[in-house]
């Protein structure tokens, strides 16, 4: 017990003796009882007003009463507790209002939502990029406010691996990039930068080259046809013939890059949300597979296909077709002759996954985070050999990116590569029960 409490219960004892020693002196001890119990309730009842008093005081310099025993110590305790409250609500509303001034001073725009996707609270950023007014907003459901469809299904759909580019609804000019993080129950902090510059400077790029190859597109055609022809001619000089060969091997080389270039332009802009048909996994694999095996021609290649799921995948053919036959083509052209390539499609619960595993020579550790790069090659003096176009992976890449899959890359060398896309669960579809497919091309 507390040292005061029990020096007010002594002093309570003491009075009560007292009392008692003052009733027998005379002689009325019941009604001395009597008055001092009276004199006790009134004592207490007008210590209990003023407590109740003093704590429903509205006034901002109300002083704790005085008092003196144990309420007096209560009155001091409360006192104390309520003067604590006050400096940690002062601390935290300060830091409330720190949190509130810095994220207003941002340039981003800062908003959160709660779990039913309703407006919490937003910065001035957020304000000014999206249009949100503070009188009318609030508890407003935040796809209503920003009616972008792209934005609708990106902040339904949970999956915030990836961000969003979308225009602000207040300038169309002003592109947006958002990124959304989950927290607590399902609320929402979402995150939008104006990136309009970026974007300019990347659309400048995508534009220059895709002006550049249309217009490199129709003399190389010409040029090609030509040397062609003059190669096919019985009446040319001996000594010509080589030099129109070269030349005629070289524009052909120039014709696969060109068209590479606008494979990727065509593959980085597209729309990466209207993907969603139903590609057969097994017959584009058998397919991509025949044609390796053509192009290996007299290399005399094994192209094995194992396929293990019947998942198929949401998203483009052609697009996957180009991106299985880039990795599947590239174990042809980096295996020596006669060399395997086994091409495996298999799934667990994570997802798809396409496996081409060669016994080529195989890539230096030091290039495999470089190798999507465009014109990137591990080894160049390889590259001439080969005649690849340097941009077959930066394809594969993209059309990954495209159905939200990724590329693994695990190679030794000397001794082969293991090139692996994996697909998310949600970009497969599975048929009816089909029969598994273990075929040797
Ligand atoms: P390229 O047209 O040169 O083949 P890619 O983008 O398809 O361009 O490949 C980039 C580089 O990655 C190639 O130049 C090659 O060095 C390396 N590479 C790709 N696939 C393989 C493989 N299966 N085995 C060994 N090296 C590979």
């Amino acid at each position: 017990m507390h040292k005061r409490a029990a020096r007010y219960i002594q002093f309570f004892g003491w009075a009560f003796i007292a009392t008692i020693i003052v009733g027998l002196v005379i002689g009325e001890l019941a009604w001395t009882l009597v008055v001092f119990l009276i004199a006790c309730v009134l004592w207490s009842t007008r210590q209990s007003v003023r407590l109740h008093q003093w704590l429903y005081d509205k006034s901002a310099d109300k002083s704790v009463p005085e008092s003196y025993g144990l309420w007096g110590d209560l009155f001091e305790g409360l006192y104390h507790i309520q003067q604590q409250n006050q400096v940690t609500r002062n601390r935290l509303t300060g830091m409330i209002e720190r949190v509130r001034t810095s994220t207003n001073a941002l340039k981003d725009a800062v908003i959160m939502t709660n779990g039913a996707g309703q407006m919490d609270w937003w910065n001035d950023a957020a304000g000014q990029l999206f249009g949100f007014r503070d009188e009318t907003d609030v508890a407003q459901l935040i796809t209503n406010l920003v009616r972008d469809p792209d934005f609708k299904r990106y902040f339904n759909e949970k999956r915030y691996d990836d961000y969003l580019e979308l225009n602000s609804s207040v300038d169309p000019n002003i592109v947006l990039r958002v990124h959304i993080t989950l927290f607590g129950a399902e609320d929402r902090l979402i995150v939008a930068q104006d990136v309009t510059r970026i974007h300019h400077l990347e659309q400048m790029r995508k534009d220059f080259v895709s002006n550049v190859s249309h217009e490199m597109r129709t003399p190389l055609t010409v040029i090609h046809g030509y040397l062609e022809t003059m190669s096919d001619a019985e009446n040319i000089d001996e000594q010509w013939q080589r030099p129109i060969r070269t030349m005629s091997g070289q524009t052909q080389r120039l014709e696969v890059l060109v068209s590479d270039l606008l494979l990727l332009e065509k593959y980085e802009t597209e729309d990466r949300y209207k993907m969603e048909n139903l590609v057969d996994v097994q017959a584009l694999l058998a397919s991509v597979c025949k044609d390796a095996e053509l192009f290996s021609a007299d290399s005399q290649h094994t192209v094995t296909l194992v396929c293990e799921s019947q998942a198929n995948i949401l998203g483009e053919e052609n697009q996957l077709r180009s991106a299985f036959s880039n990795l599947v083509f590239n174990a042809v052209k980096y295996t020596p002759d006669e060399g395997q390539i086994l091409v495996r499609w298999d799934q667990d619960r994570s997802g798809g996954h396409l496996t081409v595993k060669d016994n080529g020579c195989g890539i230096a550790p030091e290039h495999i985070p470089r190798l999507t790069e465009r014109f990137y090659r591990a080894d160049p003096s390889r590259h001439a050999k080969t005649g690849g176009s340097g941009l077959g992976l930066a394809i594969v890449k993209h059309v990954l990116i495209n159905h939200s899959a990724t590329l693994e890359v695990n190679s030794v060398p000397g001794q082969g590569s293991e090139f692996s896309c994996h697909f998310p669960t949600h970009k497969l579809s599975f048929p009816a029960a089909k029969s598994q497919v273990s075929a040797q091309i």
